[in-house]
């Protein structure tokens, strides 16, 4: 199994439930999750644990807002200019301030010539607890895994760190990679049809150890022969990155594909997720790297119709249309 369709079949395990977290938080792959040297560690998949007002979040908006806008002054309460209300690069303060409109965080409106801000809500206390999987199907060509693994339990961003792999975990395996690691051994059946590949199992083979994210942590930066540069990333740093990389995985979520518009795309949805099967490969494909003419089994078609967003939102505690933001669209038509 390619690493690809690994990542995507683990996802919609996780988010049904069944997995080793419960589903009700948000499954989310591919996000930054390095401080120091930013995109220097990317984490395959991260699971995202609700916390105690995750539904007022849910609320707000359905994608990511920007750090900037909730770093800044403004809040629910008084209308601000919004260039005062930002301590950073005013560029950087237009983009947040464009964005946080945008996504309807924050509300607007003109006096004296100027544009005054507040949020529409609060930020709420959204997320708990962060547990980041890296995703190695194949034991045997491990890369950088040992690397990373030690990168994410020194740096100690996310709150757990979890191995997920196909291949048989030996002793030898587990003294190789830091004890903190979680791992987990999923298993695949492969009996039935084309759509029980993607029908999932996962076994414990170890538990994580909890992380210290609130302490200071260390980054790794770069080796040499006898030293390894490191960057020291306080307490507060840390917890700046937490809470954009739980916006991230709240915007972003896992389905981040496309299917292939060929003829041999029969999307795979036993698991409750719409995946890109190809009967023709036999396996999930990778639309964006595999498919199009330079394939042998290419045969032009439509692509399928799949609303991945709707089933997000069916599925998931993620709400594509918050009922704040339908308030907003109705109240900017009236003046349309
Ligand atoms: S282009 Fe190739 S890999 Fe992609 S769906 Fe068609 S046959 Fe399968």
């Amino acid at each position: 199994m390619s690493e690809f369709a690994f990542e995507l079949a683990l996802c919609a395990h996780l988010e049904s439930g069944d997995g080793p977290v419960s589903g009700d938080g948000i499954v989310a792959r591919q996000l930054g999750a390095s401080v120091a040297d930013p995109g220097g560690r990317i984490l395959d998949v991260v699971y995202v644990e609700p916390g105690p007002a995750f539904d007022d979040r849910a609320a707000i908006t359905s994608d990511a807002i920007p750090d900037a806008a909730i770093e800044s002054t403004v809040g629910p309460g008084r209308w601000r200019y919004w260039k005062s209300a930002f301590d950073c690069h005013p560029d950087r303060a237009r983009r947040a301030t464009d964005r946080a409109l945008e996504v309807g965080f924050f509300e607007s409106r003109p006096r004296n010539g100027r544009e005054y801000v507040r949020q529409v809500a609060r930020y709420p206390d959204w997320y708990g607890r962060l547990v980041g999987i890296e995703n190695k199907p194949d034991l045997g060509r491990p890369g950088d895994l040992e690397a990373q693994l030690r990168t994410d339990v020194s740096l100690a961003l996310v709150d757990e760190i979890v191995l997920a792999t196909e291949s048989y975990v030996t002793r030898a395996h587990l003294n190789r990679i830091p004890e903190e690691v979680g791992v987990w051994r999923v298993h695949r059946d492969d009996s039935g049809d084309d759509g029980a590949a993607t029908a999932l199992e996962i076994e414990v083979v170890r538990e994580p150890t909890p992380l210290t994210v609130d302490d200071p942590g260390i980054e790794p930066l770069a080796s040499h022969p006898a030293r390894t540069e490191v960057a020291v990333v306080d307490a507060d740093e840390k917890a700046r990155k937490r809470r954009r990389i739980a916006e991230r995985a709240y915007g972003k979520g896992w389905r981040t594909y496309g299917l292939p518009d060929c003829v041999q795309c029969d999307p795979d949805d036993s698991s409750g997720a719409t995946l890109p099967w190809c009967a023709w490969a036999g396996r999930i494909v990778d639309a964006g790297s595999e498919c199009g003419p330079s394939c042998p089994g290419y045969d032009p078609a439509t692509t399928p119709e799949a609303d991945l967003e709707a089933e997000r939102d069916r599925r998931t505690p993620w709400v594509a249309e918050p009922s704040g933001k339908q308030r907003r669209q109705s109240g900017l038509d009236r003046f349309g």
